[in-house]
Formats: C-alpha cells, structure tokens, sequence
C-alpha cells in the first residue's frame, strides 16, 4: 500500500476536475488527477464560456489563450420553407464596463478548452493520468482509502479528502448512495461535430426553429473548421450517427440537398435530464460539477457551473488542510447546491423557450449576479442595506499604484490569496501568509482611479472589504471592527498572525 502522501484524489479529468487541480497545484497541495478515459475528450459540446467563467479563467491565467483559440458567437440566421432568411444576434449585446470587464460569453469547443486546462496544469507541474479508474474507496476519521485500477494494475492509496468529479453517472455519488432527484424531461437530442459543405461560417443556421420535432442547427465551431450540429431525436430507437444517418437527416429536415455531411469528428445521441445531488459531502468525500447536477445544454451553463464548483471547493480543502477548521468544507455544499439548483431552473426554461423558437440570451446567463449572500462565510458589520453586499462577486475597477502604474483590482486579486481592501484605515491589521493588505488613500499604497472603486464598493472611510480567493466579498467591515475582522478570518485559517520576530 502507498505511504500517505497524498492529500486530495480527484476523480475525473474533465473541467471541474481539471479547474480543481489547477486551483490545487498553484497552491501547493499534493494529488492526483485519474481520469478512465485513455485519452482526452474530444467533443465541442459544453462550447460557451460565459462572462463569469472567463473572470475565472483570468485568475487561473489562461483566459487570454481561450479568446485566442476561440471567438464570439456569430448571429444565428433562421432559415424560411421558402428560401428566405432572417438574422439576428443570439446574445444582447452590451459593453463591458469597469467593474465588469467581460460581457459576452465566448465561444470554445469543449475539447479545446480542457486542453488549455490540461497546459495550465503541465506548467504547474501536474498532468492528468489517463486510463486510471477509481474502483472503490472507503473512509474513516482521518482520510479515504481509494482503489484505482490503470494499466501497471490494480493501487490502493490513502488520501485525506476524495473528490469525485466524475460527471453525470458519477461513480463516486452512486457509491455514496446520494439521491439524485429531479425529472427525465422527455427531450432527446443529438450533438455532433461535423466537416460540411454548403453553409457558411459566419451564422449559425437554423431551421425549423418552431418546431421540437423537425429542428436542426449549425454552429460554426470558432477555432476549428468543424460546425456544431444539434437536433431533438425521437425516445426511443437507434440514433444514426454516421455521415450517411446525419446527411439523411440534415437532407429531410432542411429541404435542401447542397448541405453536406463529410466527416463525423465526435457524435453524441443523449436524454435530457434535470437532476440535483441531495449532498454534495458525506465526510471526507465531495462532488464538483456534473457528478452533483445535471441539466440541458440550453443557456450554456453546464461547463461553466461545473468549473465553479471547483473554483470554490479549491481554496477551501486547502485552507483545511492547513489548518482552517473544518467547517469551512460545509460551505461547500451551502454555497453551491443552491447555485446549481437555480441554473436547473434556468436551464429547463430555456428549452421551453427553445421549443418556441426563441434563442436569445441576456444577461441571465452570464453568472456575473450569482453569489452567496446566504452563506455562512458572508458578513457585514454593520449590516448593509445596499449597493455592495458580503457574498456578491467582488467588482473590477481600474485603479493606479502610488508609484503612478495603472493597475486593476482583478490584477491585485489573481492568484490564492485573500486580498483586504481598506479606505483611509486608521488601524492595522497585522501581515499574515495568504492574505494581501492594500489601503486606498490618502497615504494608502492604491489611488481610486475616476472614483470607480468607490462607485463600486461604496466603503465608509475607515472601511474594509475581505475578498475571498475565489473572488466573492467575504466581509464588509465599517471602521472601529477589527475585532469582528479577525474573528472571520480565524474561521477560514487566515487567524495567526506571523511572527514578525
Ligand atoms: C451531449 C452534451 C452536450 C452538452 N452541451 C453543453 C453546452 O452546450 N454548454 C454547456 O455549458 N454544457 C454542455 N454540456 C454539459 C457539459 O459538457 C458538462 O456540464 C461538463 O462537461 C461537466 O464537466 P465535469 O468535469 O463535471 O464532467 P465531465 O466532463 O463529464 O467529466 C467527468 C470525467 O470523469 C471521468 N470519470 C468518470 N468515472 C470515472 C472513474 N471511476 N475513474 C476515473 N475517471 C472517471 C469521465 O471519463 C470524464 O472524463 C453538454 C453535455 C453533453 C453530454
């Protein structure tokens, strides 16, 4: 049996797990990545990275390679039984601003985003272990035993926590026996990535947009020469995958025999479901991402909601491992289950709407107002009636050094710190590992740039805001409240100060 060495297994090397050991090796935490697959995943299907997602991307330093390697959504163009057509844009359209510097999902086929993922992860010098299979594992008070099966054999390794990121049929949840509700809702459909002739690339095609039964879609792939087809299947029976199967269909459904099908790169025939973890914790074991919730593409937030689980859990086992009490794990769950229940929700209107022909998206989509004012881990002293509140995501905003560099908050926050903002503070808290101190001010080492931190952030003078790692306010703190500040940060392991000997 293998020494403890190993703090975290992850089961799973698609976007949540590879966003956890991202987050996990910059930190410095030791695991392993094992993932069934021999190989990478090599479909588009989760393609859209929205706004949130890409704030997410910047912190784990990789966003400006995704926008290289993928583009915007182009407008969809409905095609008429009568040969006309009309365009329109499938995302409103608006500017970003200063606290909000990405506005428009992106799109990137899946498989080129998880291979960006899995560059990070090289650079960090970790890679995912491919044609490894968790087979079992059993815990107890200190840690988790798992079985893995790869090809030098059968292992048995003893790690502290077990991460089960392993999609939709989730081993790991099954083996828990946690109850996965919710409703089968009766919508089957295909996705494929195909070579074609006869459209171009600069709309995604529609016909029969009206129609759940005769639907079909082209989406330029951005960043490949492959277009994404979609269309609802009936149930039951065979889905025809092959180019012969996929030109018949394409042939019948469009009217028109100069759209032609190839080459298949990737085909995928499934049910669409709506489905909820009970838990997302029993003891030293978690779900991330699919493996806790399931839903319909619509809207795009699969991927995107799943690589955010782990963007949260991250810091915390870390925090934990170091010494944080453990009930900062319990917020896990608290903070995420309800976010995933909401996108169930939002996902399962969408395909309504779908079904009536309506594709727009707004803001709706972009996760930039999802956060956790619920949460254990959010707090105000004193209470905030509005504008900024503990828990929302934390605004961008340009500000300048006071050596006279521009500079951005998002710059300030980037990496695995907690960063503690204050306006004016007369007192000090004391440097700590893992948390960074900035002072905006008079004699403060950051100067507002056009007041947009104050527009923003709306801090009294004496103020202080804690945001988290995972970019979330954790506290809002009014002058004369240290006390209350370091309560909290003994909570998330930030409390012992160094030793400045
Ligand atoms: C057909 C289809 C179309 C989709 N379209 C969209 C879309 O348009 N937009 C969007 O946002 N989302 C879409 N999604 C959803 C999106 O792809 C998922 O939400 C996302 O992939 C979830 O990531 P994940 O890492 O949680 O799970 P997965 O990507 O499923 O990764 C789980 C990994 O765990 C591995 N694994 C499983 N069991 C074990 C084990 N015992 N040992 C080791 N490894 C194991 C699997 O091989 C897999 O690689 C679509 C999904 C499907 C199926």
């Amino acid at each position: 049996m293998t020494e403890d060495c190993t703090d975290i297994l992850i089961c799973g090397a698609g976007a949540a797990g590879l966003a956890l050991a991202i987050d996990l090796a910059r930190r410095g935490v030791s695991f392993r990545l094992v993932e069934q697959r021999s190989e990478p995943f090599s479909g588009s299907r989760g393609k859209g990275i929205q706004p949130r997602s890409q704030e997410i991307f910047e912190d784990l330093g990789i966003l400006d390679r995704l926008v290289a390697a993928g583009g915007p959504y182009p407008p969809q163009r409905e095609h008429r039984d009568d040969g006309s057509h009309a365009e329109s844009a499938v995302m409103e359209l608006t500017d970003p601003t200063p606290a909000e510097p990405y506005h428009m999902p992106l799109m990137v086929p899946q498989f080129l985003t998880e291979a960006i993922m899995r560059d990070r992860l090289i650079e960090l010098g970790h890679r995912p272990e491919f044609g490894c299979t968790l087979t079992g594992f059993e815990q107890d008070a200190a840690g988790v035993t798992v079985q893995l099966a790869g090809s030098a054999g059968a292992e048995t390794l003893r790690v502290r926590y077990l991460v089960g990121a392993d999609g939709g049929r989730s081993f790991v949840r099954q083996a828990l026996d946690i109850g996965f509700p919710g409703k089968t809702l009766g919508v089957r459909a295909i996705a494929a990535d195909v070579l074609l002739s006869g459209l171009d690339r600069a709309a995604w095609h529609r016909f029969n947009g009206d129609s759940m039964v005769r639907q079909i879609s082209f989406c330029p792939l951005a960043g490949t020469d492959l277009f994404q087809l979609q269309a609802p299947i009936p149930l039951d029976g065979e889905a025809d995958l092959s180019v012969a199967g996929l030109n018949a269909m394409v042939r019948d459904r469009t009217g028109r025999d100069d759209i032609r099908i190839d080459s298949v790169a990737w085909a995928s025939a499934f049910t669409m479901n709506a489905r909820l973890a009970d838990r997302y914790r029993v003891g030293r074991v978690f779900l991330v991402g699919d493996a806790a919730h399931v839903h319909p593409p619509t809207g795009g937030q699969g991927l995107n909601t799943s690589m955010q689980d782990a963007y949260n859990i991250g810091w915390k086992l870390a925090a934990v491992l170091c010494g944080a009490p453990d009930a900062l794990l319990d917020s896990y769950e608290e903070e995420r289950r309800p976010i995933a229940a909401g996108m169930l929700g939002l996902a399962t209107r969408l395909l309504e709407a779908s079904g009536r022909g309506e594709m727009r998206r707004g803001r709706e989509v972009h996760q930039l107002d999802l956060g956790y004012a619920e949460s254990s881990l959010a707090l105000e002293r004193p209470a905030r009636t509005g504008g900024l509140l503990a828990g929302d995501r934390a605004p961008d905003a340009p500000v300048l050094g006071a050596a006279g560099q521009p500079s951005r908050l998002f710059t300030l926050f980037a990496g695995p710190h907690w960063t503690l903002l204050g306006r004016d503070v007369a007192d000090e808290v004391s440097a700590r590992p893992g948390l960074h101190i900035h002072d905006i001010g008079a004699r403060g080492d950051l100067v507002d740039w056009d007041g947009h931190v104050e527009r923003a952030y709306a801090l009294p003078p004496g103020g202080r805001v804690l945001i988290r790692p995972d970019g979330y306010v954790g506290a809002i703190i009014g002058a004369g409240e240290t006390a209350a500040l370091e309560a909290y940060l003994a909570q998330v392991g930030l409390g012992v100060a160094r030793d400045h000997g």
